[in-house]
């Protein structure tokens, strides 16, 4: 276990890029409390405002309040729910894509995020991060995660930032060099984590809402997981962050039919997967700062002229292993 004293990590500061309001508290969240809770910074980037999401909650299906301006209503359910993990947080101020439906796809809205220029969008990434100093950065997979064309563009954008954000070459209007040391992929939804939920659901004649996942899990390419963030006493703030964001959460939905005590005993972890780092990463780690030193160290090798990468767990473009 990792040490949990208050201020363990103080002075370290972590930046997780997300797609849309809620994202950050349903990948990552009771990690980012736990980080919170030791001292550290914590500022979550939403790369859209959510625009486009639709009402989940069928109490707030017909709301008018709701109805008329969607935007505004994100905004304040991202702010709640920002107070109650206690992070920072950042709007990158791109428009939602929208989840495109139908046999074809219909093209993506003019303007949207995922159409943007990726120059643009890397240079409103760059610029949060030569402001926020992150030491260590969290994102999703080359999937995605989940196939929202935000979410994909979330990926792109994040790898671009991170590998310029130390170049002072590199939009150099948009602030002094700053390269963050480590970056992972946000792997909190993983098949093993499904596959444990379902079995002790089952195991405890509990009804499972993971059925259909678990026979799609073999689909879906192996992940690497490399760091698990022992983070179970934060689950609670995790879920109420994940309500605060009212309109995109069910609360007789899915997501809490497991019962909480059974969670924290047969996962009581987020895990990540290492994607870059300039300094070693020994699988398993317990902490995304593994391998660095404290805060004053950290910061003068995020400036330091001579970084080379130690660790590099991109997956190889068109990789398509699957579990057998
Ligand atoms: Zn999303």
């Amino acid at each position: 276990m990792p040490s949990t004293d208050q201020a363990s990590h103080a002075g370290l500061r972590l930046l997780a890029v997300h797609a849309h309001p809620d994202d950050e508290s349903s990948k990552g969240a009771a990690a980012s409390a736990a980080y919170v809770a030791r001292g550290a910074r914590v500022c979550v980037v939403s790369c859209t405002g959510g625009e486009r999401g639709d009402v989940l909650n069928e109490r707030l299906k017909d709301d008018p309040h709701i109805l008329r301006d969607i935007a505004q209503v994100r905004r304040d359910e991202m702010a709640a729910a920002a107070a109650v993990l206690g992070i920072e947080h950042v709007w990158l101020g791109f428009m939602d894509s929208g989840l495109p439906e139908g046999d074809p796809l219909p093209p993506l809205p003019e303007g949207c995020f995922a159409l943007e220029p990726i120059s643009v969008t890397t240079e409103a990434l760059v610029r949060v991060i030569r402001s926020f100093r992150p030491h260590v950065m969290t994102t999703y997979d080359e999937l995605g995660g989940y196939p929202h064309p935000d979410h994909i563009m979330t990926h792109t954008v994040s790898m671009s930032a991170f590998l310029a954000a130390g170049d002072p070459t590199a939009y150099p209007h948009a602030g002094p060099a700053w390269q963050p040391l480590k970056l992972y992929y946000n792997q909190t939804h993983s098949g093993g984590r499904i596959r444990a939920f379902h079995d002790a659901m089952v195991a405890e004649g509990i009804e499972s809402p993971y059925t259909e996942w678990v026979a799609a899990i073999d689909k879906r390419p192996v992940r690497t997981i490399t760091t698990r963030v022992p983070c179970s006493e934060h689950f609670p703030t995790r879920d109420a962050a994940l309500m605060a964001h009212a309109t995109q959460v069910d609360p007789d939905g899915w997501w809490f039919r497991m019962p909480r005590e059974l969670e924290a005993r047969v996962w009581p972890t987020e895990d990540f997967e290492a994607a870059l780092s300039y300094v070693p990463v020994h699988a398993i780690e317990d902490d995304l700062f593994a391998g660095l030193p404290d805060a004053a160290a950290a910061d003068a090798l995020a400036t330091s002229a001579h970084l080379t990468v130690a660790y590099d767990g991109r997956a190889h473009a068109g990789s398509t292993q699957e579990a057998s």
